[in-house]
């Protein structure tokens, strides 16, 4: 473990040994899913890697997505052909062979009520159909992820129970992917990308990026470096821009609302529902593991300054509680919401008329200068992304590098579904944690206190606390509760979790 093991110590000495003048084959800017994601591909290339974000692991909007691994039932439906049967190959990489312990399969039903006539069930019945077919195709056997079937109405109401059931007819069921939490995938892959080599630096600016390197400040000490590589590439999402003048991006935000469990009767599956007057536009319901629901999405454009934290609006809040509550009876209200949260899409610039329309594509770019850009993509398709990125890379910079070998890496953590059922854990550790579950709790030293829920109605662990501090990275307050575990989400609760987190913080420095 301790190869893959990121801290406060092994940052400042990477950051001095960089600043000293050693010279990598890679400086990757950014630390979000993408840039985390070239960092390993590139280190289990053989190449040596620098990789650095100005402020933490998936600081941005890598940690605000959905959270889910999806097989590209979208853009089937817009006929994007080639891209849904990429989004299906890589649901299909991470939910069985690089991240089995962080994705696990999430049913989605569609109820059939009077706003859903019979053409449009049948309609998306077929569209399921396809996805099924694709799923077929990518190799993903209904053991991992269940086929679409339809439903009565006493199913729909035994897996959401909450469900207006005024005229319900039945409903649609079909399976996806979800992560456990995205900003654990990013952990997952920085940590992996360490353990194959790579130097790992958080809180560092990059101010100036060319070719061979880049000026950059360490935000905890506000001292400049220079570090030199042999190739660069440029992997902030939103805030490409900013390093790279010729990207072209149309931020657009999406907003989710975060919701208790109980509020909904705790529902075995997400809700799909249409929004009104409008063809192929749904919110959803989102269960997560811990008693919260997330229910989103919102797309607005955004324009002017990029934000670090973006802040869902009134607006925003106000449309998705209305779309619910015609799925729902009783209604819930703003009283309701127990948190919201937002991120910036990095798309990119395009002449169709809404961000809706824009392309999720990635795009790689080399700039006269040499500096390799890369925006867009998915979470899902983050490694096929990022062996794009590194492909372009190595060859701008000429580098000898091997193929990639990302498709059959397992994450830190990682088991088969054999191996995690095995692990002498609790499953809640088990779920975030895989087959290290077991080293999370022998760090609480045999103290049963540290292996309990942090505060009422919070069920984070001390002991969790602690691994972030010694294995994850965590340098503060904010990594520990906004980011390694998503205790923040909810304002309440974190404020309750300070005083674990304080105390996570100073067990580990003295
Ligand atoms: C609301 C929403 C929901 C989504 N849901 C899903 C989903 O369910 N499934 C899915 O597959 N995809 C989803 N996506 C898409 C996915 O989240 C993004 O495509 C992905 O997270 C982008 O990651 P990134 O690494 O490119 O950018 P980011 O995660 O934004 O990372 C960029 C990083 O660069 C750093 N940085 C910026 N400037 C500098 C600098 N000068 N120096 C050093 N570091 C810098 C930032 O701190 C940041 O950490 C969703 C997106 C949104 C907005």
């Amino acid at each position: 473990m301790s190869g893959s093991s990121l801290s406060a110590a092994r940052r400042q000495r990477d950051l001095a040994d960089l600043a000293a003048g050693s010279t990598v084959d890679l400086l990757v800017v950014g630390l979000g899913v993408t840039g985390a994601g070239v960092a390993l591909d590139a280190a289990a290339r053989g190449l040596t890697v620098a990789a650095v974000d100005a402020h933490d692991l998936a600081f941005g909007t890598s940690r605000w997505s959905s959270k889910l691994v999806h097989g590209g039932l979208r853009y089937l439906a817009a006929g994007h052909l080639g891209l849904a049967y990429r989004s299906a190959a890589e649901r299909d990489v991470l939910l069985r062979r690089t991240a089995p312990h962080l994705v696990t399969a999430l049913p989605f039903v569609l109820p059939l009520t009077p706003s859903v006539s019979r053409k449009r069930a049948a309609q998306t019945r077929a569209g399921f159909a396809a996805g099924d077919a694709l799923r077929v195709a990518v190799g993903t056997p209904a053991a991992a992820l269940p086929r679409s079937r339809t439903v009565g109405a006493a199913e729909v109401v035994r897996l959401v129970p909450a469900v207006r059931r005024a005229g319900l007819r039945g409903g649609i069921v079909q399976w996806d992917g979800q992560l456990v939490d995205d900003a654990r995938l990013v952990v997952g892959l920085a940590r992996t990308a360490a353990a194959h080599g790579a130097r790992i630096v958080t809180r560092c600016r990059v101010e100036d990026l060319h070719s061979r390197g880049a000026s950059v400040r360490d935000t905890l000490t506000g001292e400049r470096h220079e570090l030199r590589a042999r190739a660069v590439v440029n992997a902030t999402g939103v805030w490409a821009g900013g390093l790279d003048p010729a990207a072209r991006l149309r931020p657009s935000r999406g907003t989710h609302l975060v919701l208790r469990a109980e509020r909904l009767r705790h529902p075995g599956a997400a809700l799909i529902v249409p929004v009104p007057g409008e063809r192929n536009r749904f919110v959803f319901a989102l269960p997560q593991a811990d008693g919260l629901i997330y229910a989103g999405l919102t797309d607005e454009p955004v324009d002017g300054p990029v934000e670090d934290v973006p802040t869902p609006s009134p607006a925003e809040i106000g449309f998705l509680l209305d779309v619910l509550n015609t799925g729902l009876d009783p209604a819930i209200t703003a009283a309701d919401v127990v948190g919201a949260f937002a991120g910036l899409r990095p798309l990119l610039a395009g002449t169709a008329r809404t961000t809706a329309e824009l392309s999720r594509r990635h795009e790689v770019s080399t700039s006269p200068g040499g500096v390799t850009t890369v925006i867009g993509g998915k979470l899902t398709t983050y490694r096929s992304t990022a062996r794009a990125a590194v492909d372009a890379a190595v060859a701008t910079a000429g580098l000898t590098a091997g193929p990639c070998r990302t498709h059959r890496l397992p994450l830190v953590g990682a088991g088969s579904p054999a191996q995690l059922a095995r692990v002498a854990a609790p499953a809640r550790l088990v779920a975030r944690y895989g087959v290290e579950a077991p080293a999370v709790v022998a760090g609480a030293a045999g103290d049963p206190a540290l292996l309990t829920p942090i505060a009422d109605g919070v069920p984070v662990t001390a002991a969790e606390l602690l691994w972030a501090v010694r294995h994850e990275g965590a340098l503060d307050e904010s990594d520990l509760l906004d980011r390694r575990t998503r205790v923040g989400l909810v304002p309440t609760d974190r404020l309750l979790a300070v005083p674990a987190a304080r105390a996570a913080l100073s067990a580990t420095t003295t």
